[in-house]
């Protein structure tokens, strides 16, 4: 019996005894989760779709230019120089879904990945629409070849085609700018086609993830999805079947109208298969938490529906611990759940702070590697630099000079004396400063130089100075 029992966990649904895809036709959800999810996905895809066009103080809302390391984050630059501002954005991000997760189960699966979305609330509804509902879709992929067949097969194909090459021009915004985007579409697609075929690379992957790899995604490559068995724990609260009430004593039964269930003492769930029938990962919630359950939710709505239609209280599936079914007691802040919430705290506090101190212009001025220093007439010591300066406003900075504060001296510039750093850009160039030797302490000399523009100091940087031993 025990052994039966355990037979779902040497397969998983979306493959056969044969070792091939077996393809899921999940029954159409509807109830009350689903509407809510249909709500927060309408939320979501408009957030998903026009993030990379909204600006904010001119910088893109959301951008992840990986080739030019150049990322915004809610309208925040980051440049290669922040990175450590953006690795800490990263493990915030990573610690706040695993502190959702201990406590609320995989709810960011089913209520927000974007893949969720994508493939229920977006290609699943326009293929319930064009094939119909599971009964209507097995039919259709049992069928021969006909006039109906190929007509709904090819009216997939271009919508689902059509949709991928819109999520792939969305995707590219994010990944090289809107601005740019707009810019090579206005030019017209020939003039770039390098990135036409990146975007049709791009169409192909989605088209394939949607049409084709689906709820795979989930189970086999999601690296999230792995980590669940880490993660939750008997007070996790996950999208669970009630055994205690579906089976009772001696287990579930059909439904039979009259018929006493409690006397026989048989559970609630009257097995229909409902809720196996409207999982979009085609497993049995029944057999306890299982990898593949994305928390979807649908099994929830399909089996409440049943629960009204059999005259038996609702949520025989909800959304409950283990402990809450077995022992019936209460959500509890858990010792790992405070951990997490003040690391958390922590880092989101150190984030802040550094996001408000974080200078927006960030220089750098680093001796020419080989030389020493040159020593002039008047006993003036000369060393020779090179500068770079980041400018992460989308303001030009104009008139830009240095000028020496820790010590009495020259700054000579090789080409100009004033210059403008460009918006999100930077000006890089070779300095040379010049001290007389009675103003040094030593060979090695520590400089504080200020960076201008006009009269206004917007940046300090540091440098060394070497002078001759000599000289001390
Ligand atoms: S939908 Fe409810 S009653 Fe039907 S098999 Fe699933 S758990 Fe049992
Ligand atoms: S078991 Fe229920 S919640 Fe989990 S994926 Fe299937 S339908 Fe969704």
């Amino acid at each position: 019996m025990a052994q039966d029992q355990d037979n779902f966990r040497d397969s998983i649904g979306t493959i056969n005894e044969d070792g091939k895809r077996a393809w899921i036709f999940p029954k159409k959800p509807s109830g009350k989760f689903y509407e809510y999810r249909k709500y927060v996905s309408y939320v979501l895809l408009a957030f998903l779709f026009l993030a990379p066009f909204v600006k904010v103080n001119g910088n893109q809302f959301l951008m992840f230019n990986v080739l030019e390391r150049r990322f915004n984050i809610f309208g925040f630059p980051f440049w290669p120089q922040d990175f450590h501002l953006f690795v800490i954005s990263m493990i915030i991000g990573v610690i706040f879904i695993a502190l959702f997760t201990v406590a609320f189960g995989r709810i960011f699966c089913g209520w927000m990945c974007p893949q969720t979305i994508f493939m229920e609330m977006v290609f699943r509804r326009i293929e319930f629409w064009i094939d119909g509902d599971r009964g209507a879709q097995i039919r259709l992929s049992k069928q021969p070849w006909n006039a109906e067949k190929i007509r709904k097969r090819g009216l997939k194909l271009i919508v689902f085609f059509f949709i991928s090459f819109l999520i792939a021009n969305v995707f590219l915004a994010y990944l090289i700018g809107s601005d740019r985007l707009i810019e090579y579409i206005t030019d017209g697609p020939l003039q770039h086609v390098s990135t036409l075929v990146s975007l049709l690379i791009f169409t192909a992957v989605f088209y394939f993830v949607f049409a084709w790899f689906r709820e795979q995604v989930c189970i086999i490559a999601c690296p999230y999805g792995r980590m669940q068995g880490v993660l939750l724990d008997n007070k996790s609260i996950v999208v669970a079947y009630d055994h205690k009430r579906g089976e009772a004593e001696n287990g579930r039964k059909k439904f039979r109208k009259g018929e006493d269930r409690q006397a026989l003492g048989h559970g609630d769930c009257i097995d229909c298969f409902q809720c196996v029938n409207v999982c979009p990962t085609g497993i049995d919630i029944r057999n306890g938490t299982q990898l593949e359950c994305v928390n979807c939710t649908a099994c929830i709505d399909e089996c409440d529906t049943i629960m009204e239609k059999v005259n038996l209280p609702k949520g025989l599936i909800r959304y409950a611990s283990e402990d809450n079914i077995e022992k019936k007691s209460k959500f509890k802040f858990t010792p790992r759940l405070k951990g997490y919430t003040a690391v958390l705290v922590i880092l989101t506090g150190i984030l802040i702070g550094m996001l408000f101190l974080r200078n927006e212009v960030e220089a750098n001025i680093l001796r020419l590697p080989g030389q020493l220093y040159e020593h002039k007439e008047n006993n003036i010591i000369s060393n020779v630099y090179t500068y770079k300066l980041v400018n992460k406003t989308t303001k030009d900075i104009p008139n830009v000079s240095f000028k020496l504060i820790s010590h009495k001296g020259t700054i000579n510039l090789v080409r100009h004396e004033l210059f403008t750093v460009p918006a999100q850009g930077l000006a890089e160039g070779t300095l040379f400063v010049e001290i007389n030797n009675s103003a040094l302490e030593g060979d090695k000399n520590k400089l504080s130089i200020g960076v201008y523009s006009g009269d206004k100091l917007i940046e300090t940087a540091t440098a060394r100075f070497l002078a001759p031993r000599s000289y001390k």
